[in-house]
């Protein structure tokens, strides 16, 4: 480290040479990232914030009150009138704040000390940290054809010891929505935890269906929903980090507690201590200025770019793992292999990822991607056919 204070001219020109070795959302280059471009009011009223702590409340009671705002917010269009929760940094602590609750409630109402958790296969990692750091058993459900989390697989991985069960309303790789209503009714038939994770789809599923697309239902109004993760961060396009977590009842809040003495709060349930205020307030700003039509029209128009990019994509002989149901694309072609195709798009600039169940090239079809982009994507997939000889 520098001995010396070096001038703020200096550390800014400096900073400028690695800022230009990152991406920029607005090159329509980055194909595969689930967060995108934060709106320019959210980014301003996050820096207005940035030494807010929510972590110590009493000194912020009024971002504290945004944050209340927001989960009620959040909850209304989840189909619930009041939720408990807190804006987090992500679905990471979100899910892991869930598998706190299931465990520890089950520990106490149920006297379970060898805890697991059912989780589809299509999961995110996420759940993966939580069951370590809980000390869970982790049991993965098979899926169906349609990569769908499979009911049956969860009856019967459900035994004395489950603690949990989760369902993803927007898998992180393919964009499905599982049978949360059948999983519903399992978790009220078994007494057992239910949350959704829904740090995807949360901000995208209702948004659909306000203009008519009729997506399954995946929310607080099916009764066997404990919680669910929906993050402000991805299609809520909030600045990161912001993530949420909702809770139906104050008893799942309760059984995480823990005291916070020299604090001017009395307890807290997040992972984090000190915490940023900025991300509950900048996600009350984004979604003032939204609104649910903003938010629709948002989401229609990634899910015409989705359908646009799926038509093209199979007319050039590229196949779709399963017709996208979200914003979320991944196929193959029968003659490339995934990595190659992978590797040759990057080396033309485009930054694609690839899930691994199955094996695809996954493309998020995020607001920060415009029609433009995609015809200049479908000219490199065309010119990297001809190259290895395929027409
Ligand atoms: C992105 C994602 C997460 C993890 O969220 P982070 O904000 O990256 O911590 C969890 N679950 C699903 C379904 C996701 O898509």
């Amino acid at each position: 480290m520098n001995k010396e204070p070096v001038e703020e001219e200096e550390i800014l020109k400096n900073l400028a040479k690695y800022k230009i070795k990152d991406l920029d959302y607005s090159q329509g280059k980055i194909l595969g990232s689930m967060c995108t471009k934060a709106d320019p009011l959210s980014k301003k009223i996050f820096c207005d914030f940035l030494d807010t702590n929510l972590g110590d409340p009493g000194l912020f009671k009024g971002t504290q009150s945004l944050e209340e705002e927001v989960i009620k917010d959040m909850a209304s269009f989840l189909s619930l009138d009041k939720a408990f929760g807190n804006i987090v940094t992500g679905g990471t602590e979100a899910n892991l704040m869930a598998m706190r609750a299931a465990r520890n409630l089950a520990r106490k109402e149920k006297n379970i000390i060898n805890p697991e958790i059912i989780i589809p296969k299509s999961a995110h990692f996420s759940f993966k940290k939580a069951a370590d750091m809980l000390n869970l058993k982790t049991i993965e459900a098979n899926l169906d054809e349609n990569y769908r989390l499979s009911t049956r697989s969860v009856e019967e991985h459900l035994n004395k010891n489950t603690v949990a069960i989760v369902g993803v309303a927007g898998t992180t790789e393919l964009g499905i929505i599982d049978p949360i209503e059948d999983l519903s009714k399992i978790a009220i038939d078994n007494e057992v935890y239910f949350h959704v994770d829904a740090a995807f789809g949360g901000f995208l599923i209702p948004f659909l269906n306000d203009i008519g697309y009729e997506l399954p239902n995946f929310d607080f109004s099916l009764e066997g929903v404990s919680s669910i993760t929906v993050d402000p961060h991805k299609m809520g396009l909030a600045p990161i980090p912001s993530g949420g977590i909702l809770f139906r009842e104050k008893k799942y809040l309760d059984v995480i507690a823990i005291e916070s003495p020299y604090l001017t709060s009395k307890e807290q349930y997040t992972i984090v201590g000190t915490r940023l205020g900025a991300s509950a307030a900048a996600t009350w700003a984004i979604m003032k200025r939204m609104g649910r039509k903003g938010y629709s029209e948002l989401a229609n128009e990634c899910m015409i770019n989705t359908h646009f990019l799926a038509d093209a994509l199979q007319k050039e002989d590229f196949e779709l793992v399963t017709s996208p149901e979200l914003n979320i694309l991944a196929f193959n072609h029968p003659k490339i292999a995934t990595d190659d195709l992978a590797r040759l798009l990057e080396e033309e600039g485009w930054m694609v990822s690839t899930s691994s169940y199955p094996k695809a090239i996954r493309i998020v079809l995020m607001g920060h991607i415009n029609h433009m982009h995609l015809i200049d994507f479908l000219t490199t997939l065309r010119k990297i056919k001809n190259s290895l000889n395929i027409n």
